[in-house]
C-alpha cells in the first residue's frame, strides 16, 4: 500500500495554493494586457512590439511553463507502474479477505466509472470548450498542437474501437511501451498483471521488491512535490504564454470549465455519494454530512487523500462504527486507488480540451476515456496535483496534445481540492458499505 502519510508535501498548501493563484493572475493580466493593446488584428501583420511580446513568451515563459510541465511528466512511468503494482500486491490476502476484498474492489470500480460519466454528460451537455469561437478555437489548436495531426492520426489508430483496441492492451514489448506515451495501457497492464502474480508467491519471497517499489513510489511523490513548488511559476509562465498569444477569451472559457467541472464534483459528492451512503451505508443524508464535517474540510485544505487518510480512518471508526480491520483494510487501499472525483475530472478535462481544440471525440473515443480516467485514476498518487502526469497520459492516447494541459494548470489547485473530497468520501462509504454487509452476514 502506498501510503507516504507523513512527507513533507502531504501538509496542508494554503501558502502553495495562494501562490499558484498569484501566479495565474500574474501570467493571466500581464498576458492579456499585452495582447490587447498590441495584438494586430485579423490579417493584419505584427507590430515590432508584438512580435517582442511572442519572443518573451516564446524564450522566457514558456520554457519556465514547460520545464514544470516536464517535472510532473517525467515521473510519470515509476509512479504508474509502483502504485499499481503495489496496489494490486497488497492485496495478497485478498483470497483470505474473500468478500471484503472483491467488494471493496467492486465498489471502487463502480464508483469511479459513474464519476468518470457524470464528468463526461455534463461536459457534453454544458460544451464549455466550444464558448471559444470557432476561429480562436483554430488559434488555439494551431499553438498547442505542433504534434498535434500526427498524434490524431496515430490516436485514430490506436482508439479506433475494435477488436485491436483489446488486443493492444497486453504490451508486446513493455519496455517499449514505457516509451511510448501513447501506450500507456501496456504499462498499466504489465503492473496490474505483475502485481497479480506476486500474490500468489510468499510475502518473504517478494518483500524486497515490493520495499524497492515502495521507495521508488516515495520518491516520485518527493518529486512531485518539488514539481509543485515550481509551480506558481510554471503557471504564471504557462498562463503568460496562452493569453499574450491568444488574448482572455480562454480565460473565459476557462470560468465555464472550472463552473461545470464544480459542479460535476458537487453532485456526485452531495447527491450519488449521499444518496450511497443512505442506501449501502444505511445512514441519513443530513447526519452524514454533519458527521463528515472534519473529513471534508482536511481533504479539502489539503488536496490530498493520502495527508487525509488518518481523518478518514477516526472518521470511519468514531462517527460510523466501522470495525478497525475494516477500515484498516479498504481506506488505505481507497485513499491509493479509488478516486471518484479525480475520475470525473479527467473525463471533463478531456472533453473540455477536445472541445477547446476542436476534436470531436466519437462514443468509442469516449468509452476509451471511461477506461482510460478509471484505470489512471487508479494510478493516480493522493497527494496535490497527483494526477496530473496522468492526465497527460489520457490526453495522449485520445489525440490530444498534452501540452493544452497548460491551459487548465492555472486553475486546476481549486479543483484539485473539490476533487479531493469525494475521492475520499467514497472510500469512507464503501467502508460503511463494506463493514453493514459483515454485520449483517455474521447475525
Ligand atoms: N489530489 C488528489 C488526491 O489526493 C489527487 C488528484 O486528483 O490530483 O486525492
Amino acid at each position: 500500500m502506498t501510503d507516504s502519510t507523513g512527507t513533507e508535501e502531504n501538509k496542508p498548501h494554503g501558502n502553495l495554493a495562494g501562490r499558484i493563484l498569484f501566479g495565474l493572475l500574474v501570467g493571466a493580466v500581464a498576458g492579456s494586457l499585452l495582447n490587447w493593446k498590441f495584438a494586430p488584428a485579423a490579417g493584419a501583420a505584427a507590430s515590432p512590439e508584438y512580435e517582442r511580446v511572442r519572443w518573451f513568451a516564446d524564450n522566457v515563459a514558456s520554457p519556465v511553463g514547460q520545464v514544470f510541465l516536464r517535472m510532473l511528466f517525467m515521473v510519470v512511468v515509476p509512479l504508474v507502474f509502483c502504485s499499481l503494482f503495489l496496489g494490486v500486491s497488497g492485496l495478497g490476502d485478498l483470497r483470505k479477505l474473500g468478500k471484503i476484498g472483491a467488494r471493496t474492489l467492486a465498489w471502487f470500480g463502480i464508483t469511479t466509472g459513474l464519476a468518470v460519466v457524470l464528468g463526461l454528460v455534463l461536459m457534453n451537455t454544458f460544451e464549455p470548450g466550444k464558448k471559444i469561437d470557432r476561429a480562436k478555437a483554430e488559434e488555439i489548436r494551431k499553438e498547442f498542437k505542433g504534434e498535434a495531426d500526427k498524434k490524431v492520426e496515430a490516436a485514430k489508430e490506436g482508439t479506433g474501437f475494435g477488436i485491436s483496441t483489446f488486443v493492444n492492451i497486453v504490451p508486446k514489448n513493455v519496455v517499449r511501451s514505457a516509451a511510448d506515451d501513447r501506450d500507456t495501457l501496456g504499462l498499466i497492464f504489465f503492473a496490474l498483471i505483475l502485481g497479480a502474480a506476486a500474490t500468489a508467491f510468499a510475502p518473504e519471497r517478494i518483500k524486497p521488491f515490493v520495499d524497492v517499489c515502495q521507495i521508488l513510489y516515495d520518491l516520485c511523490v518527493k518529486v512531485l512535490g518539488y514539481a509543485m513548488k515550481l509551480a506558481p511559476y510554471g503557471v504564471a509562465g504557462l498562463v503568460f504564454n496562452v493569453t499574450a498569444k491568444l488574448g482572455i477569451d480562454v480565460l473565459v472559457a476557462l470560468g465555464y470549465y472550472v463552473l461545470v467541472a464544480m459542479f460535476g464534483l458537487a453532485l456526485h459528492q452531495y447527491l450519488v455519494l449521499g444518496l450511497l451512503a443512505r442506501w449501502f451505508g444505511g445512514w441519513p443524508i443530513a447526519d452524514f454530512f454533519r458527521r463528515i464535517k472534519v473529513l471534508t474540510v482536511t481533504a479539502f485544505s489539503t488536496s490530498s487523500s493520502n495527508a487525509t487518510l488518518p481523518t478518514t480512518i477516526n472518521t470511519a471508526v468514531n462517527e460510523f462504527n466501522v470495525p478497525k480491520p475494516i477500515a484498516g483494510f479498504v481506506l488505505p487501499l481507497g485513499a491509493t486507488m479509488n478516486m471518484n472525483g479525480t475520475a470525473l475530472f479527467e473525463g471533463a478535462v478531456v472533453l473540455f480540451l477536445a472541445q477547446v481544440a476542436g476534436i470531436e471525440l466519437s462514443l468509442g473515443s469516449q468509452a476509451v476515456v471511461v477506461c482510460l480516467a478509471v484505470l489512471t485514476a487508479i494510478g493516480a498518487a493522493g497527494v496535490p496535483g497527483g494526477s496530473l502526469p496522468l492526465l497527460a497520459l489520457v490526453l495522449t492516447q485520445v489525440g490530444i496534445p498534452a501540452d493544452m494541459l497548460a491551459l487548465i494548470l492555472g486553475v486546476d489547485r481549486l479543483v484539485d481540492m473539490a476533487r479531493t473530497v469525494p475521492n475520499v468520501t467514497s472510500d469512507l462509504v464503501c467502508a460503511m458499505w463494506v463493514a453493514k454487509k459483515e454485520r449483517a452476514e455474521k447475525t
